[in-house]
């Protein structure tokens, strides 16, 4: 009777319901409704290809994630005060996936959440407030964590002590070695911590996603960030690796990011893959860097690590194991990258092609020679790929770099699929 189309009326009420603080994908959103490793249907019964979603982390539906959340959902799900013996067993396990250094781990149930915490260890550690991010960084949604969280500085306040500094762009500084990007951006955090030195501010640390993924994700070679940590350290800071982005396995050279540079942080957080989609998020801490903090403070999470999200987040880890994932993510992500380097023999808006492991940033260009960001061509292809059911986002500071971050469920068979419709995609944009 309103003349409007489902979706337009979908979106309407969504809008009136919802407020208009939320932002969906695509001109046209997708509603999806199943999922099966990295596939999943709409509403309508249209099979679309994900590689996007890193929360559905060992691919969307698990039957041992589904089978593991049901039976202790069956059995009991209570708050946190009550001992559980499933809560230790994970913490141990997911202890044993890190350095010696790092012994212990507080359960919360969201990124933000253990990023929140990990910034008010730091403080209490070191005494200082004055952090260290990247500019396009993303790190949650509390007040503390969004005043550190650059990403947001159009809409939110920044915290007046934060440094801000860029990442070590591989590609437009031309060298993934230490030599290169790595000196490049041992340099910029030298200057921060200078400039909060002769500020007087007191020095917290460095708050990091190693993956650099909403910077544009440049994971570089391994290794290459690893002098510029050390200096935090030097420093008397903290270093706070936000795994959120490159940890349970998604980089296939190491299980955390930081491990892959070498560098042992102070203070580990983890949330999106960690229960398949399930809300489970944690802080892993140095013991000594925790105590200041847990001494003085009680803490208490409602949800955090209760004994259905831990049944989550166990089955995972088994899974990433049993089915060896993180190998595959090495091996497909290779024959990924491969397979879209050569499809940028065909079409120069691909301008670079990088990543490790199941995570890939495909950066379009307008122009190969000065490399100037294609951001419009970059939103166009979004659209076009959902056209032909791949779903996928952008990032960076121009929004040109595609981001390909399929479960890790994705096989070396999806390739091809990928590469039909990128080709299809860009000759449909005459690019
Ligand atoms: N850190 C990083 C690097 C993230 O990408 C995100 C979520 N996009 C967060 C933290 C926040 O996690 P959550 O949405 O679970 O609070």
């Amino acid at each position: 009777a309103d003349g409007l189309d489902p979706r337009t009326r979908a979106l309407t009420e969504r809008r009136r319901v919802l407020g208009s603080a939320y932002r969906l994908f695509y001109r046209h959103p997708v509603e999806l409704v199943r999922g099966r490793g990295a596939h999943a249907w709409d509403a309508e019964g249209n099979e679309y290809l994900d590689l996007y979603n890193n929360v559905p982390s060992v691919g969307h539906a698990h039957p041992r994630v589904v089978e593991a959340v049901a039976r202790q959902m069956s059995e009991l799900n209570t708050h946190t005060r009550y001992l559980h013996p499933a809560v230790l067993d994970y913490a141990d396990d997911l202890l044993s996936t890190m350095p010696d250094e790092i012994d212990r781990v507080m359960f919360v149930c969201t990124g933000s959440e253990a990023n929140d915490l990990a910034l008010r260890v730091g403080r209490e550690f070191t005494g200082g407030s004055a952090w260290i991010a990247t500019s396009e960084a993303y790190h949650g949604n509390t007040a503390l964590v969004s005043a550190h969280s650059p990403s947001l500085r159009n809409g939110e306040e920044m915290d007046p002590t934060l440094r801000i500094v860029d990442p070590p762009d591989t590609y437009r500084l031309g060298s993934e070695t230490a030599d290169g990007a790595g000196s490049w951006w041992l340099t910029r955090v030298a200057e921060a911590i200078a400039e909060i030195e002769s500020s007087g501010d007191g020095f917290a640390g460095l708050i990091l996603d190693s993956s650099f993924s909403s910077d544009g994700i440049f994971l570089g070679e391994p290794g290459m960030i690893r002098a510029a940590l050390d200096l935090v350290h030097a420093h008397g800071g903290v270093v706070i690796a936000d795994e959120v982005q490159p940890g349970f396995g998604r980089t296939g050279e190491a299980f955390w990011g930081f491990d892959r540079h070498g560098f042992v942080p102070d203070l580990v957080t983890t949330g999106k893959p960690m229960g398949n989609g399930f809300p489970i998020a944690a802080m892993a801490a140095r013991r000594e860097v925790l105590d200041a903090f847990a001494t003085r403070r009680p803490y208490f999470n409602t949800f955090g690590g209760n004994p259905v999200a831990v049944s989550a987040a166990q089955a995972v880890l088994d899974v990433l194991r049993d089915e060896g994932l993180q190998a595959r993510a090495l091996s497909v992500g290779a024959q990924l990258r491969d397979a879209l380097r050569d499809l940028g023999h065909a079409h120069p808006a691909i301008g670079d092609v990088r990543g490790s492991g199941q995570y890939t940033g495909l950066e379009i260009v307008a122009d190969r020679e000065t490399k100037e960001p294609g951001t419009g061509i970059a939103l166009d292809l979004l659209e076009e790929l959902r056209d032909r059911r791949v779903l996928t986002s952008v990032c960076g500071p121009n929004n040109s770099v595609l981001k390909l971050r399929p479960p890790l469920a994705f096989e070396a068979g999806d390739i091809p699929r990928l590469v039909e419709a990128l080709d299809g995609s860009l000759t449909a944009l005459g690019v």
